[in-house]
């Protein structure tokens, strides 16, 4: 059979363009990771040619007995990485996993709380024209205008205001730790469930840097590519109790015939997440963002009007407060891009700017971690951020120096192509 460059060369290009940016730049987007090749391979693998609606052992359709060995490892070492009763792996994205949560927990129009997408929350967690802010009764809590912490005593007065049926722990832009046992508390005090999205910080649990949200939550729900490293896609774990209502909800609630390559890959993912490997690249990874943070709350930064939320972190990524700089959020992402480092502009709380200009960076670890950087070379770009963000700064420079990182730790080095 052709290549691929012989049948689709338009494609072709857009692959090797792709490898090629991934290779030559920076990473910094907090919630992207390079995935190993192991899981490449499983993932562009003959598994995806395979129908196998309904779960391991109870299919709707014939051939499914590989596919099951499959979905049955990546469920073994997901509940075994996170001591968890039940799993469900057959979430297409994190997305997905987030509706199938609530399809499982709540009703239609029954109450949720959420932290605010503006303070940090994710568009599944209430947003007005996501599915939760149309399906459901949303009520927000947000950070302290002056911490810019979650402060569990308000989380508390909202909801015994407003009585949710569900609340959810999570965040996707938040640089500090969650207190697990507090929002337990609140969820029992009211009569609640407490689901917990760890989408972002589930590597870090995985690797014991992080307090483990199972033992807490009715439900925890999670993407497998962010800090964890594998396939984009989502998965769920919870008290067996809530099983039967779980699989129900992913397939045929939300779902039809799951992705058994990209089951196979979280299976390799979730094997390498137990690894000693795994764990080290994971505390490169916190380190590497609290080395950035110092850097960045350093007086030459602040005179130019940049700072750091929370005034630094205690996970993967940083938040930088742009809203005294003469950067907005979408220049200095854009002043960055040309440096040769990728971020995400992201708004920061009570931000002033609109959401597509916004007054704040978003800059995470992993991806870099996951290339091999340690303190040395988080030390050096967070360097060359800092520069960036004062004025005048002189882009060639900086872009010289992103070029001797990217170019001392290669990427994909055993892949010919794509
Ligand atoms: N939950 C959180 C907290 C997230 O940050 C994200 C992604 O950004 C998601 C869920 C959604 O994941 P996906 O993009 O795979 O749908």
């Amino acid at each position: 059979q052709a290549p691929l460059a012989d049948i689709d060369p338009q494609i072709a290009e857009v692959l090797d363009q792709e490898l090629g940016r991934q290779r030559s730049t920076l990473e910094m987007i907090a919630s992207e990771n390079f995935v190993p090749r192991a899981v490449l391979q499983a993932q562009g693998s003959v598994l995806t040619n395979k129908y196998a609606e309904g779960y391991p052992g109870k299919r709707y359709y014939g051939g499914c007995e590989y596919v099951d060995v499959a979905e049955n490892l990546a469920l073994d070492r997901a509940k075994s990485l996170f001591g968890a009763e039940y799993a469900n792996v057959q979430s297409h994205s994190g997305a997905s996993a987030n509706a199938a949560v609530m399809h499982a927990l709540a009703r239609q129009g029954d109450k949720m709380l959420g932290l605010s997408l503006a303070h940090g929350g994710h568009l599944t967690h209430g947003m007005k024209i996501n599915f939760s802010g149309r399906l459901y009764d949303v009520a927000s809590y947000e950070v302290d205008p002056d911490t810019y912490r979650i402060d569990m005593d308000k989380v508390r007065e909202r909801a015994l205001e407003h009585r949710p049926e569900v609340i959810v722990a999570g965040w996707s832009a938040y640089p500090r730790q969650l207190d697990f046992q507090a929002f337990r508390d609140i969820a029992d005090e009211v009569g609640a469930k407490l689901w917990v999205d760890m989408a972002h910080f589930a590597g870090l649990v995985a690797a014991g840097l992080h307090p483990n949200p199972v033992p807490f939550a009715d439900v925890v729900s999670s993407t497998v590519h962010k800090t964890i490293g594998g396939p984009r896609s989502g998965f769920i774990l919870g008290k067996e109790e809530y099983a039967k209502k779980l699989n129900s909800a992913v397939f045929p609630g939300q779902q039809g015939g799951p992705l058994m390559h990209v089951i196979a890959a979280k299976a390799v993912a979730f094997k390498l997440a137990a690894s000693a490997e795994f764990k080290a690249r994971q505390e490169r990874t916190v380190r590497g963002a609290q080395i950035l943070a110092e850097r960045l709350l350093a007086d030459d930064v602040a005179n130019a009007g940049a700072t750091v939320l929370t005034g630094g972190t205690d996970v993967h990524l940083v938040l930088v407060d742009l809203r005294n700089s003469a950067l907005d959020g979408q220049q200095a992402e854009d002043l960055l891009h040309e440096v040769g480092i990728t971020v995400n502009r992201n708004a920061v709380p009570f931000d002033p700017r609109p959401p597509m200009v916004t007054s704040g960076l978003r800059i995470g670890t992993p991806a870099l971690a996951t290339r091999g950087f340690g303190d040395a070379e988080f030390t050096e770009v967070a360097d060359v951020i800092a520069e960036a963000l004062k004025p005048g700064a002189d882009v060639e420079t900086l872009s010289a120096r992103v070029k001797k990182l990217s170019d001392d730790f290669p990427l994909y080095e055993d892949l010919e192509q794509y």
